[in-house]
């Protein structure tokens, strides 16, 4: 699938063709992307919104058309609901201050799930410790899906927020959001969906899904790095604070007191990567011209073409086997004795056969802890891999276990 718009797939590791499986960590970039940025340095670069000259203005209009296609992309009502940020961690963050300044109290509840990246745990567990609220999390079902029924327990009339993945970055593990949504909404609890690894992934629009947050980061979607985005519902942002003082953020400043910018620049203090926008609204033409429908197909097919390979090598266990997983396949490889082959070993005996996969914790350490390993190997597909590289993966893997049995 468009394989040649990436040049960077054809380049050699150890000698050997690239394999890239690292793509949860961060996308490859197509040309189209790459050109976009010199494009943009070459022909429109000025700072934006404070100037009258004409390439001011053309940057302007760049970043703001930007805007208007990540909102068209991910279905928000308007622009004024997109806020630029550097990406998911920046976006949970700014939401986990200014949503807990004004909404959040001692004793109030915040909820997220067990196998959440850390970047949906630790910034509520700052905001939690400087409210003195509390920290509550959804346990998961044997199947590694959020454990709905025991939400609707969770949650008390002290709970402000409920705060979720889409997609578990660590197991691929398609989360039921929609049931989430559902329930924290009938007790009037709003959502926020950290849709870092389904926002590149899998067709979506946030009315549709009613959330009231969506955070994504463009590097995982073919797009730049630096840049993501914080979807929130007007009638939400309009009550929330600004995160961050300085430019672009105020009304008018005196040292007496001063007035914020309208959404959503009340947010976006400082100059914004208005280069990255026009990249990031290019990857997203990039991944609409393809569609996101096939792209989940496509990976989905992978994600089960590489389980049935993968398990049918000897010690080796797949996580959340013959699951509804997106694009993400996470395994470990025990020897005979039952001991764990590190996966730190693994990923590197892989690596000099040039295959680029991710070890470790994943930065999901509760959810390693809740599967009592110190890590996994995880494989994770893009619209661009191809069966033969997961039988590189297998045959590779084959030969490290060979070495570390
Ligand atoms: N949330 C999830 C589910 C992720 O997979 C990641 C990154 O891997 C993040 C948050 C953090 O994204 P970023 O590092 O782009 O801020």
């Amino acid at each position: 699938m468009n394989r040649n718009d990436f040049p960077i797939l054809d380049e050699t590791v150890y000698g050997k063709p690239l394999v890239y499986l690292d793509n949860a960590a961060t996308t490859q970039k197509p040309k189209q992307v790459i050109d976009a940025i010199t494009e943009a340095y070459r022909h429109t670069n000025a700072n934006i919104h404070r100037g009258v000259h004409h390439l001011s203005q053309l940057a302007t209009e760049r970043h703001e058309q930007a805007r208007q296609a990540v909102a068209d992309y991910l279905g928000a009502k308007s622009a004024k609901e997109i806020i630029f940020t550097k990406g998911t961690t920046d976006s949970l963050n700014m939401l986990a201050f200014s949503f807990g300044e004004v909404m959040v109290g001692e004793g109030d509840e915040i909820v997220v799930g067990l196998s959440e990246h850390h970047s949906n745990i630790v910034p509520w567990q700052m905001l939690c410790k400087r409210k003195k609220a509390v920290l509550k999390v959804i346990p998961l079902k044997d199947d590694f899906t959020l454990d709905i029924k025991a939400l609707k327990s969770l949650l008390t009339n002290r709970t402000r927020l409920v705060s979720v993945a889409h997609v578990s970055n660590t197991l691929g593990i398609i989360q039921p959001i929609k049931g989430v949504i559902r329930i924290a909404h009938s007790s009037n609890i709003p959502v926020c969906i950290d849709g870092a690894q389904s926002a590149g992934r899998m067709p979506l629009k946030v009315q549709e899904l009613d959330c009231d947050f969506y955070a994504c980061s463009g590097h995982k979607m073919y797009g730049p790095t630096g840049i993501g985005i914080l979807y929130g519902k007007e009638e939400w942002l309009d009550k929330l604070p600004p995160y961050q003082g300085g430019g672009e953020m105020i009304d008018h400043v005196r040292f007496e007191h001063t007035t914020y910018n309208v959404l959503p620049y009340k947010f976006e203090a400082g100059t914004p990567d208005f280069i990255g926008s026009v990249a990031l609204a290019e990857a997203l033409r990039y991944i609409e011209n393809i569609g996101r429908e096939n792209i989940s197909v496509h990976e989905q097919e992978l994600t089960r073409y590489a389980d049935r390979v993968l398990s049918s090598i000897e010690g080796v266990e797949v996580y959340g086997l013959g699951q509804s997983r997106a694009g993400v396949v996470s395994f470990n490889a025990f020897r005979q004795d039952g001991t764990l082959i590190h996966p730190f070993d693994v990923g590197t005996l892989l690596d000099r056969q040039g295959v680029a996969v991710r070890t470790g914790h994943h930065c999901a350490e509760p959810l390693m802890d809740y599967l009592s390993v110190p890590g996994t190997v995880r494989a994770s597909f893009a619209l661009y891999n191809e069966k033969n590289e997961v039988d590189r993966l297998a045959d590779a893997l084959k030969v490290a276990l060979q070495m570390l049995a």
